[in-house]
């Protein structure tokens, strides 16, 4: 009896949406996140970064001072996305509860929110939203962009923003220089190559975006999606390469740092719609060490741990 009452209340606990709704002809994405019973991953927020050995040719970020800047205003910042021949050039914040959903980074409550993490702690697979925000055409509405223009589209399929899409200057994914993008997460400075792209329709099933970002909670209070094992991991690589709608001709490993980025589809207003454009990269430069790949050594425990901390609540 306990034990089906403790469910019960798990389900409850473990209820999210993450769905994208009208305000003003601006997309919202409404999100409940875990009631406060059950805490949000409260790892301290590792600030270790992968020990790479000093070299000639060692990574350099391209973010180092903005980052610097943006964290002596709020602390909250935790990184930094740019992507060429667009006007996706923010900070990247995290804050419980999804606050940046519907805060911008100076706290101000705004609907077209900052781009943030899902988590607060380095995990194998970060995970980066923002709104599409269709009208304003800004927040991560140009990753529709550069999708269309790799799908052969000339004009943004969004009627109301119809911008044509400049192949010269937007990222081509048959290059590798297209394909790969500088972002700064959770200390790693890198280089990520993206391996998987696809939306998703509005009546995909929530499980999905659940999946897609290792969601710790899972849609039944029990399962989580949070992978650990090699082998779970593998088939989320398989998954994703199997729906992506690009061959990008990137393959991935389990001993990969993987970054999901994602934002709502063009054409889905109702708050329960998941529709949804997914991105699936792993870090190239360097590549990282924490999960058995590269030079792999003593620097993985820290991270490690973290990930297993994360986890955690969904146990
Ligand atoms: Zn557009």
């Amino acid at each position: 009896m306990q034990k089906k009452i403790i469910a019960v209340l798990l389900v409850l606990a473990s209820l999210f949406v993450v769905g994208c709704s009208s305000n003003e002809g601006d997309e919202v994405v409404t999100i409940a996140p875990p009631a406060t019973s059950t805490p949000a991953p409260t790892t301290a927020a590792p600030t270790v970064a992968p020990t790479v050995e000093p070299t000639p040719e060692a990574y350099v970020s391209p973010y180092t001072d903005k980052i610097a800047e943006m964290q002596a205003e709020n602390s909250d910042c935790i990184g930094w996305i740019a992507i060429p021949g667009t006007n996706i050039d923010k900070p990247i914040m995290y804050g419980e509860d999804f606050y940046y959903s519907d805060h911008n980074e100076q706290k101000e409550k705004i609907v077209s929110g900052s781009v943030y993490s899902h988590y607060n702690a380095l995990t194998q697979n970060v995970v980066i939203t923002a709104h599409n925000s269709r009208v304003s055409k800004t927040m991560f509405h140009e990753l529709h962009h550069v999708q269309e223009v790799n799908m052969g589209e000339t004009n943004c399929a969004y009627d109301d923003c119809n911008a044509k899409l400049d192949k010269a200057t937007l990222p081509d994914f048959s290059t590798v220089e297209g394909r790969t993008w500088d972002i700064s997460v959770f200390g790693i400075d890198a280089q990520w190559e993206i391996f998987a792209m696809y939306e998703t329709e509005e009546d995909e099933p929530v499980k999905t975006l659940e999946y897609n970002t290792w969601w710790p909670y899972g849609d039944n209070g029990e399962t989580s999606y949070y992978l650990t094992d090699k082998a779970d991991i593998q088939e989320w690589i398989d998954y994703q390469l199997e729906r992506s709608d690009y061959d990008f001709g990137v393959t991935a490993t389990t001993e990969d740092q993987f970054l999901t980025i994602y934002t709502c589809g063009d054409y889905s207003d109702s708050s329960d719609a998941q529709s949804r454009l997914y991105f699936f990269l792993k870090q190239v430069n360097p590549v990282s060490t924490l999960y058995g790949g590269g030079t792999a050594d003593a620097a993985a425990t820290p991270a490690a741990d973290a990930a297993e901390a994360t986890a955690t609540p969904a146990a």
